[in-house]
């Protein structure tokens, strides 16, 4: 398929869970959609599994639990795993795990030009090094071997997450942000989760919703939820329909005057836009940094464990352009204007300057290189060439 459409010179799109922006093309192109094609195969003694054409996140959680193992996984059940993989993928278990990218031990790629390449640390090093991160813009990638944990690492013997949901009247976000900034900052405790400035069903009243997580041997007993699970309160928001997408931003703190101003946007959003009324604005935390591989990668985020992670989320296509531009101006007053101080997702923008998502000395110049020698037409995006 690639082949012909390469030499017709039709446009195309790899599409998996088809959640992203990037996997739809007018009339002139083609999508390739992988959801025909997926399996996994686990081997436990290598503490490895292969994943195959569109399988979703969840289906890997499950297949891995019943096999007493777990990986880097995030928080949409429905998202193909290999794209989220190859775009860096932020965990649940980024302090534990560290991102999705660092799990990359090899792949099978389709080229630019149709051709079948191994991926792997002896035979192309270099692409490897760029799949871990930039991973959707070299090829098509039928086959990605990751690495597994035991689910013992989750620091119990059950293989469970602690989650807690506590809900507070919005009129209190000031003292809610304050307590949580001490309590997000505490890296002797592995907490990690979502403030969210919200209106939640059923009563819609606004509010800031902690959904936390604590993974290890709480001393308390707590709401426990198999690894697997993890995401399954998050549901609705992966269910396709209506006009949703996502605002984010890597940050390096927490700063409690500007979350402040992000609760005025968000109720100016929610007074101009009703149909907004879904939308939520998140901060998203990590009480310890990502554990960081080792071996290098273009992945660039492993200074991050503080994200602003909005979920936009509006029924009416008039408010397109006004729900757009208040997330904007929430996403600017949390980042400020220190470029040293925020970092882009590539799993979630693909606009902006490009050094603001594959960041440290040489990385944006190897990937452009590498992009030169295997898609110098832009086949597979033009994304590195510009
Ligand atoms: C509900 C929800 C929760 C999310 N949570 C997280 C999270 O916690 N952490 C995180 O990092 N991200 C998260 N994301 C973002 C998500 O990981 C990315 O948007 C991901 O790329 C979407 O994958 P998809 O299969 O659903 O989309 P698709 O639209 O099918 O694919 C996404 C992109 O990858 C390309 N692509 C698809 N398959 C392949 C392939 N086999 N080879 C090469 N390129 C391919 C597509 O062309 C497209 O450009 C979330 C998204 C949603 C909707």
């Amino acid at each position: 398929m690639v082949q012909w459409a390469v030499g017709s010179s039709v446009p195309f799109f790899p599409r998996s869970g088809g959640h992203s922006e990037w996997s739809t093309i007018g009339e002139d192109g083609i999508i390739i959609d992988l959801s025909k094609c997926h399996g996994i195969d686990i081997d436990a003694a290598g503490r490895k599994a292969t994943l195959r054409g569109s399988i979703l996140s969840k289906q890997v959680a499950v297949a891995l639990a019943d096999a007493g193992f777990f990986t880097a996984l995030e928080n949409g059940n429905t998202v193909g795993a290999i794209p989220y993989f190859l775009g860096g993928g932020a965990s649940l278990t980024t302090l534990i795990t560290g991102f999705g990218s660092d799990q990359i031990l090899s792949a099978r790629m389709i080229d630019a030009t149709g051709n079948i390449i191994e991926v792997t640390d002896e035979k192309q090093p270099d692409l490897l090094w760029a799949i871990r991160g930039a991973g959707q813009f070299f090829g098509l990638v039928t086959e990605l071997t990751i690495k597994i944990c035991p689910l013992s690492d989750l620091g119990n013997d059950q293989g469970v997450i602690w989650v807690g949901n506590f809900v507070f009247p919005l009129e209190r976000a000031d003292e809610v942000a304050h307590t949580m900034k001490l309590l997000m900052n505490d890296g002797s405790k592995a907490t990690a989760g979502l403030m969210m400035i919200m209106a939640p069903p059923p009563t819609r009243k606004p509010a800031v919703v902690i959904a936390a997580r604590f993974t290890g041997r709480p001393k308390r007993s707590g709401g426990r939820v198999q690894a697997p699970n993890a995401s399954d309160g998050r549901e609705a928001m992966a269910a396709k329909g209506d006009f949703k997408r996502f605002g984010v931003v890597g940050l390096r703190r927490f700063d409690v005057g500007r979350f402040l101003q992000t609760v005025d946007i968000w109720k100016r959003l929610q007074s101009e836009c009703p149909d907004a009324i879904n939308t939520a604005f998140n901060f998203q935390w990590d009480s310890r940094p990502p554990r960081v591989p080792d071996f290098d990668s273009s992945m660039s985020l492993h200074d991050i464990r503080y994200w602003q992670n909005n979920l936009i989320w509006h029924t009416d296509a008039s408010s397109r352009q006004r729900v757009d531009e208040l997330n904007d101006e929430c996403i600017a007053t949390m980042r400020g204007s220190d470029r040293s101080e925020y970092a882009d997702f590539q799993n979630g923008t693909r606009t902006g300057p490009i050094e603001l998502r594959f960041r440290g000395e040489g990385k944006l110049e190897k990937l452009k290189s590498l992009k030169k020698q295997w898609d110098p037409q832009g086949v597979v995006t033009k994304q590195l060439l510009d």
